[in-house]
């Protein structure tokens, strides 16, 4: 077995490379605005209802009819998957992770249309999308190995006459509710988590980004993933997502998306059902509220640029975008300067023409919300760049700065997924880390230094699940940093981590007399 190692991402300043993101987008232009079904225990099901997906860059361009599942659905796809559990559970884990494999290596093939799919479903810049398709490879390629390093569990002792064993086991029907901000990614690795580890599923996908999904699933299909392993049922929280999390017999829930969803799941989750006979499992990686901490003996320029990379990249919409800046008193006037300086230089537009740095962001609800917070942050601190929008055809924002709050500030306090960030400052560095926990959420941080003493310092109190030293603080690479926070931004669940799919087992102890 080649040993795991992160897809590269595609360098599109080749001019090859741009060819094929040209056939990419030919080959997803043929099949937008088609519909979609459901895919329950295999079988195609096209609904009367249905909810379009479409290019955020470019409202009117349909990208996706997409069928909405009833709890009648629901109710189909646990039967199915709780059938199929009882022969999938015992297929060789070999054979799971095989699965992953090839459906690596399809998607590898595919690389270009799954990335254009991306560009016109959510609206990412082409380095953005690139990176979520070689995420999705990434979470294939290791949790195949993770499997097959856990298949025999762990070592325990026996005493002489007996021959005890200690093996991790599926759960059972898992419920996985995906985000449309890595609408590959995320959906492809919380997904083949479950399934790789013996479970079987209802997938619910981002009602704003599922078509990537059921390409997704058939790819899994095309790899060899037997009917109702997978069932895909999208539809809205209201009509099927508590009524699934409350099903007697789902066994687990692993969501990811919005802290008020996740804290809803975890309190509906949490109550037994007439007929239930497992506590239910809860993995969830919710919001965040990420601050980058720069000291006095920072490299500035360095600075600068993580702070723009990470707040911008993506129009903000990542849990572990970078919202908040903390800086010492001394460099804060030449750090914000550095950082309007290259803020103002960012470009803003259609994500399908390259040159464009930044696209729209998701939807009319997002950009409604932004627009708010734009507003409060006039109120509350200063505007040093950007804070207006562009809504003749797609949701567009410009990249924002807001200098002059304070850190307990409603716009350095409240997860706002877009692209605004805002300055405060700090007289020393344990200050600057007691500003920087002094949030709900706990998920990455970065700190600018060449400082070792405050390195170690920030190590041991910085509480972010994710703490980056003298770099962005997005971008976790499967296998090489796993992925997930404390405290209101989840259950400190790693996604591509070594820790991970044992979330989706349970530990089983035979002891045999011999
Ligand atoms: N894993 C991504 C990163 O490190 C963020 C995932 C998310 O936004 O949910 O930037």
């Amino acid at each position: 077995m080649i040993p795991y190692k992160h897809e590269p991402f595609t360098d599109f300043s080749l001019e090859e490379n741009q060819k094929l993101m040209q056939e990419g987008f030919n080959i997803v232009s043929e099949y937008l605005g088609e519909e979609y079904p459901l895919i329950i225990n295999g079988e195609r099901i096209m609904t009367d209802k249905k909810k379009d997906t479409y290019n955020p860059a470019n409202t009117e361009e349909v990208v996706g009819k997409i069928s909405q599942a009833t709890q009648e659905h629901a109710n189909q796809a646990m039967e199915a998957a709780k059938e199929r559990f009882e022969t999938w559970r015992k297929v060789a884990p070999e054979v799971r992770a095989d699965v992953l494999f090839k459906a690596a290596a399809i998607i590898r093939d595919r690389k270009f249309e799954f990335t254009a799919l991306l560009i016109k479903e959510a609206g990412k810049p082409w380095k953005e999308a690139d990176a979520d398709t070689a995420e999705a490879i990434d979470f294939l390629e290791y949790y195949g190995r993770q499997m097959l390093k856990i298949k025999d569990g762990e070592p325990v002792e026996s005493r002489p006459g007996e021959y005890n064993q200690f093996d991790y086991i599926p759960l059972g029907v898992g419920f996985v509710v995906s985000p449309w901000n890595f609408a590959l990614a995320i959906m492809a690795g919380t997904t083949a988590a479950a399934v790789v580890t013996g479970n079987t599923v209802l997938l619910k996908p981002s009602s704003l980004a599922s078509a990537v999904s059921y390409k997704f699933v058939e790819v899994m299909e095309e790899a060899g993933l037997p009917a109702g392993v997978i069932n895909y049922v999208p539809g809205s929280s209201r009509d099927i997502g508590d009524y699934i999390v409350e099903h007697k017999d789902t066994r687990f829930i692993s969501f990811t998306g919005s802290r008020d969803v996740g804290v809803r799941i975890y309190e509906k989750a949490a109550i037994v059902q007439e007929g239930q006979v497992n506590l239910k499992r809860v993995i969830a990686e919710m919001g965040g509220k990420d601050t980058i901490v720069v000291d006095a003996s920072a490299d500035l320029e360095l600075a600068a640029q993580a702070i723009v990379d990470s707040a911008f990249g993506f129009s903000g919409q990542k849990c572990s975008a970078c919202s908040r800046v903390i800086a010492l008193e001394d460099i804060h006037d030449e750090l914000l300067e550095k950082v309007k300086e290259k803020t103002t230089k960012l470009t803003v537009g259609d994500p399908v023409n390259q040159s464009n740095m930044m696209g729209p962001v998701i939807d009319q609800a997002s950009i409604d919300k932004i627009k708010e917070y734009i507003e409060i942050g006039k109120k509350e601190g200063k505007l040093e760049a950007g804070g207006t929008t562009d809504e003749n055809k797609g949701h567009f924002v410009h990249p924002t700065v807001f200098s002059g709050l304070k850190h307990n500030d409603r716009l350095m306090q409240e997860e706002i997924f877009g692209p605004v960030v805002g300055f405060t400052t700090a007289k020393d560095f344990t200050q600057a880390i007691e500003y920087a926990n002094d949030t709900d959420y706990g998920l990455t941080g970065a700190v600018i230094t060449k400082n070792r003493e405050h390195i170690e310092q920030a190590r041991e109190d910085f509480m972010v699940g994710n703490l980056y030293f003298n770099r962005n603080c997005t971008g976790a690479i499967v296998g090489y940093q796993p992925f997930g926070g404390f405290k209101m931004s989840g259950t400190d669940s790693k996604a591509g981590g070594p820790d991970y799919l044992i979330l989706h087992m349970q530990g089983r102890t035979s002891s045999e007399m011999l």
